[in-house]
C-alpha cells in the first residue's frame, strides 16, 4: 500500500531544491511532457549564464564524467541504488573517484548536448535513475527515472 502523504511531511522537502543545488529557480519539472515523453528530471536555471552549482548530496563522483552531454555522475552514500546525474556542464570541476559533499561544486551549468540535437538555453538538467526496467518506453532501457524534487537526498 502506498503510503498516505500529508501537509508536514518530512518526506515533501527532502528531495533536490533549488537552495540545494545553489542555482536560481526550476525552470521545468520532472515528468513535464516532451513531446509525449515525460521529463527524465528536474531543470534548474541559472538566469541565462554558466554558474557554479553544488552536488546537493553527499558521495562519490563515478563515471561517465564529460562527454557529449557534460555529464557529471554521482554515486549517492546513503542510497546505492541510485545514480545522479547533472547535465549540459559547460565546465567541470571534479573527477572520477573524487569524494563529494553536498556543498561541493562540481562544475557550471551549461548548454553541451550531442551535435544536432536541441537545448531551451543554459541550465542544468539533474536526474536520478535506478538501473531496472523503466516506467515509460520512451525512458528507452535498462534506467528509471526517479523524481529529484521528492527523492531523499539524505540529510
Ligand atoms: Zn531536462
Amino acid at each position: 500500500m502506498k503510503k498516505q502523504m500529508t501537509l508536514g511531511d518530512n518526506k515533501l522537502n527532502r528531495g533536490f531544491t533549488v537552495a540545494k543545488v545553489g542555482l536560481d529557480k526550476i525552470t521545468a519539472p520532472f515528468g513535464e511532457d516532451r513531446e509525449g515523453c515525460p521529463h527524465k528530471g528536474t531543470d534548474f536555471g541559472s538566469s541565462g549564464k554558466e554558474k557554479p552549482f553544488k552536488a546537493g548530496v553527499k558521495g562519490k563522483v563515478v563515471e561517465p564524467l564529460g562527454g557529449d552531454w557534460g555529464t557529471i555522475a554521482v554515486k549517492p552514500a546513503h542510497d546505492s541504488t541510485v545514480t545522479i546525474q547533472y547535465l549540459h556542464c559547460s565546465s567541470i570541476s571534479v573527477k572520477v573517484g573524487a569524494e563529494v559533499t553536498k556543498d561541493t561544486v562540481l562544475g557550471k551549468t551549461g548548454k553541451k548536448v550531442p551535435a544536432g540535437t536541441d537545448i531551451s538555453g543554459i541550465h542544468l538538467h539533474l536526474q536520478v535513475f535506478k538501473n531496472e526496467a523503466p516506467d515509460y518506453a520512451c525512458w528507452g532501457t535498462g534506467r528509471n527515472f526517479i523524481d529529484p524534487e521528492t527523492w531523499d537526498t539524505g540529510d
